[in-house]
């Protein structure tokens, strides 16, 4: 969507780009000084594959800091962004036949790496009603001998939800009886909650450690997407299998970025609680006006900066110009060509008749591109 948004915006037509997960703020000064430094101090050579031992060492400050989890830095790994070190995770560890369970909505990535691994997605879908999480009974349904990992993403691209700490020990009590089943827990929407509090499984179950993979990286709290840092904190045979992989495809991340995220993670932390009120501001702007367009249902998401409106009560109905609307991409397809919005349907994430909006844009173009939408959903017959 969002290369079409830029093909129709070259040829001269107004769009607003929603469809895109990054924050767009810059990079917040002190950062993007410390990648300066780096260059200035000449620490532009190869370095270790698993990353920078200041940069690790930050890493498990943080672990301790902000969960009382302790690592050592032989548990911590970092990569090109959360997508690398998740990806390496995956393909260290799965064979053909291999399962992973994975929550749908769910972030495109996960069932196009687990393929990539050879392995097999095992989709569960979680409805509307349970705030789009996975309920205790539907984990235990999936669990087979086979599989391999749980994927959890809290907050979640795409819905926004967010797992309670009694949510997740609840989900770690049917782990329990299932000691093959890993959990890759992908917390980089962490600093993005409103109103609730975060809360990671390990820290909920400790017992787990053995099992459980802590992913999270620089990108969307610290307006950093373009640096790619991420990395994971996991048993210490995991983390080495992961840089294996690691080793022989890209080495480690630009050694400038590794020495800029030591700041983000490290160094003060006021700009993330600037961004986190503005994101909220935003979302509550946006829910508020969506759920003004006829046809759109809105709920209010705890975090992450998407919000994840159900379109089911526009499917069959049709354009001024006599085009039906059979399902979400006809819909945001539509919102795109006639109105220059650009959203991502619902079925990217695997859940149609849903459509995806990121608040990740000023609260000016926000208010415009949902004033469109209401025009857009009026104008359905
Ligand atoms: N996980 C989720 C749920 C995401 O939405 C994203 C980015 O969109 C990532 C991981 C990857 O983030 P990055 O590779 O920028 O660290």
């Amino acid at each position: 969507m969002t290369a079409r948004a830029t093909a129709l915006r070259s040829g001269g037509v107004s769009v607003i780009v929603l469809s895109q997960g990054e924050p767009d703020f810059p990079t917040p000064p002190s950062i993007r000084d410390a990648g300066v430094r780096a260059i200035g101090e000449g620490l532009t050579r190869y370095t270790a594959v698993a990353g920078v031992l200041p940069l690790r060492q930050a890493i498990c400050a943080k672990l301790r800091r902000d969960y009382q989890l302790d690592y050592d830095v032989d548990q911590v790994t970092v990569g090109c962004g959360a997508k690398q070190v998740i990806f390496n995770a995956l393909y260290a560890s799965l064979d053909a036949g291999d399962e992973v369970i994975i929550p749908t909505p769910c972030w495109v990535s996960y069932p196009d790496m687990v393929a990539l691994a050879g392995a097999t997605a095992i989709l569960v879908p979680c409805e509307p009603e349970h705030g789009f999480k996975l309920r205790p009974e539907a984990l235990a349904a999936a669990i087979t001998e086979r599989t391999k990992w749980l994927v959890l993403n809290s907050p979640s691209n795409p819905t926004g939800a967010v797992y309670s700490a009694r949510e997740l020990a609840a989900l770690a009590e049917i782990l329990r009886d299932h000691p093959q089943v890993h959990v890759l827990s992908d917390d980089i929407y962490e600093k993005l909650v409103y109103d609730v509090a975060f809360a990671t499984i390990l820290a909920v179950a400790p017992e787990l450690s053995e099992r459980v993979l802590i992913v999270n990286g620089v990108s969307k709290a610290n307006a950093m997407t373009g640096w790619r840092v991420g990395y994971a904190a996991g048993p210490t045979h995991l983390i080495k299998a992961m840089n294996t992989i690691q080793g022989q495809t890209s080495s480690h991340t630009s050694s400038i970025s590794q020495y800029a995220a030591i700041e983000a993670i490290g160094g003060d932390q006021c700009h993330v609680a600037d961004f986190r009120t503005e994101f909220q501001k935003r979302r509550d702007l946006v829910v508020d006006l969506l759920n003004q367009a006829p046809g759109l249902t809105c709920a209010v998401p705890d975090g992450a900066f998407y919000v994840f409106p159900s379109c089911a009560g526009l499917i069959g109905k049709r354009t001024t110009q006599g085009k039906l609307i059979t399902c979400d991409t006809d819909f945001t397809n539509y919102l795109l060509d006639d109105f220059g919005i650009a959203t991502v349907p619902g079925s990217a994430f695997l859940a149609p008749s849903f459509l995806r909006i990121s608040y990740a844009s000023s609260r000016t173009e926000l208010d415009l591109a949902c004033k469109r939408i209401i025009d857009a959903c009026e104008a359905l017959r």
